[in-house]
C-alpha cells in the first residue's frame, strides 16, 4: 500500500486521545460511573419502549425531542425544585456532547473560556476542538475557588464563558451558591455566559441548592447535567443543559441534524420516569461515600469534602506505586489529579470494602 500521512490539524500533531484505561479487573472504581446496574423492571421497561420505538426507526427521530424534555424539566423540579419549561432545557450524547454545543455557539476563534484548574480533564480539550482559547485561574490547595482572582480575571480577560464544574471533578467540592452568584453576575458584567457543570448534582449532600436556583434571576446561567452518573445510565450516552430559552436556541443552531437517536430518546425518558427508585440507590451511594470518606480520614490520609461519587485522597510521593499495588490485587481506582493525589469511585458497599482492604495492605509500613 502507498504510504498516506493523513492531513491531520497542526494543533493536533502528537496529541493522543483521551481516556482512562478501560482494563478488566473485578473492582472498577476509576470512571465515576454509577456501580448500581438497572432493575429488572427497568430493563424491562427499557426494551419494551425500545421496541415500540424500533419500528419506525426508518423515520428520522424527533429532532427537538420535546417529550424528552418536558420529562427532563418534570424531574429537575421535583429534584431541585426549579420548574423549567421544555424550551428551557436541551439535551445531547452525554454532557461532553452538550459542552461541545456550548463551546461552538458561544466559544470559538478570538475567544475566551476561563476555568478553575485541577478540574474536568475534558475542559482544555472542549477549548481546543472549539478553538477557544482557555484563561485558567488555579484553585486555592484546598481545592475552594479563589473568588478575588476569578473576579480579577473575568475582569481583565473579559471571557465570553466560565466554566465551573460544582461538586468538581476530582476535588469533589461543591461551590456555595453565594460564590455561584457571584460568579454569574461577575460574567454577566463582560457579556459572559457560566455555564455551571453539574454532573455530580444529585450526590450533594442535602440542603446544597442546585446552581438551576440561580436561573430565574441570571439569564447568562447554563447548568449541565447527565444521566451517567445519578441515574446509572452512563452507557446510554444522554446529558442535558438547562437555561434561558435564548442560549438554549443558540444551540440549536450548532448541534449536527437528529443528533439525538430514537433509541436514547426512548431509554431516556424511561428511566426518568424511574426515576424514584433510581433515588434509594442515590441514598445508599451517598451514605458509601461518606463513609469511605471517613475511613480514608481514619488512615491519616486528606480528603476533600466530596459531595460527588467519589472521593480524592492522599498526599502520596509515589501515587503510581499505590494505584498499581491496588491495581495487583484487583481493584482500579484513577490516577488524576494534582500530582500525589488519587481518586476513588464509590462502589457498592461491597466493591468498598474491597478498596479498603486492599488499600490498608498497599499501606502497611
Ligand atoms: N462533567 C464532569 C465534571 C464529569 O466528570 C463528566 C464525566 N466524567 C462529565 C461532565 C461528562 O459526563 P457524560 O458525558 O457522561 O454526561
Amino acid at each position: 500500500m502507498p504510504d498516506f500521512r493523513p492531513p491531520v490539524r497542526d494543533d493536533l500533531a502528537g496529541i493522543t486521545a483521551y481516556g482512562a484505561p478501560q482494563l478488566e479487573v473485578d473492582v472498577r472504581l476509576n470512571v465515576n460511573e454509577n456501580p448500581l446496574s438497572p432493575s429488572a423492571e427497568l430493563a424491562r421497561d427499557i426494551a419494551a419502549n425500545v421496541e415500540h420505538a424500533v419500528a419506525s426507526l426508518n423515520r428520522y427521530p424527533d429532532r427537538d425531542f420535546l417529550r424528552l424534555r418536558q420529562d427532563l424539566a418534570e424531574y429537575l423540579a421535583g429534584e431541585s425544585g426549579v420548574y423549567l419549561e421544555p424550551e428551557q432545557i436541551w439535551a445531547a450524547n452525554g454532557s461532553n456532547e452538550v459542552m461541545a454545543h456550548v463551546m461552538a455557539a458561544f466559544g470559538g476563534p478570538g475567544r475566551r473560556a476561563l476555568s478553575f484548574p485541577p478540574s474536568y480533564s475534558m475542559y482544555p480539550e472542549y477549548a481546543r476542538e472549539s478553538f477557544t482559547e482557555l484563561i485558567e485561574v488555579p484553585r486555592a490547595q484546598d481545592f475552594t475557588v479563589d473568588m478575588a482572582a476569578a473576579l480579577a480575571a473575568i475582569d481583565e480577560h473579559r471571557p465570553a464563558l466560565v466554566l465551573v464544574a460544582s461538586p468538581n471533578n476530582p476535588s469533589g467540592t461543591a461551590l456555595p451558591i453565594g460564590e455561584l452568584t457571584e460568579l454569574a453576575k461577575a460574567a454577566a458584567q463582560v457579556g459572559a455566559v457560566l455555564v455551571v457543570d453539574e454532573a455530580y448534582a444529585e450526590f450533594r449532600h442535602s440542603g446544597t441548592p442546585s446552581a438551576l436556583t440561580l436561573l430565574a434571576d441570571h439569564p447568562n446561567v447554563i447548568v449541565t447535567r447527565t444521566m451517567s452518573k445519578a441515574f446509572a445510565m452512563a452507557g446510554a450516552r444522554v446529558g442535558y443543559a438547562a437555561a434561558a430559552p435564548s442560549l438554549i436556541d443558540a444551540l440549536t443552531i450548532v448541534r449536527l441534524p437528529y443528533h439525538l437517536s430514537a433509541i436514547t430518546q426512548a431509554v431516556a425518558s424511561t428511566a426518568l420516569a424511574h426515576a424514584r427508585e433510581l433515588q434509594q440507590g442515590l441514598d445508599v451511594l451517598r451514605i458509601e461515600r461518606d463513609r469511605l470518606v471517613a475511613a480514608l480520614r481514619e488512615r491519616g490520609l486528606t480528603v476533600p469534602e466530596s459531595d460527588a461519587n467519589f472521593a480524592l485522597f492522599g498526599v502520596f510521593d509515589d501515587r503510581h506505586a499505590i494505584w498499581r499495588a491496588l491495581l495487583d490485587r484487583g481493584v482500579l481506582i484513577r490516577e488524576t489529579g494534582p500530582a500525589g493525589w488519587l481518586r476513588v469511585t464509590v462502589g457498592t458497599p461491597e466493591e468498598n470494602a474491597r478498596f479498603v482492604a486492599a488499600l490498608d495492605e498497599v499501606l502497611q509500613p
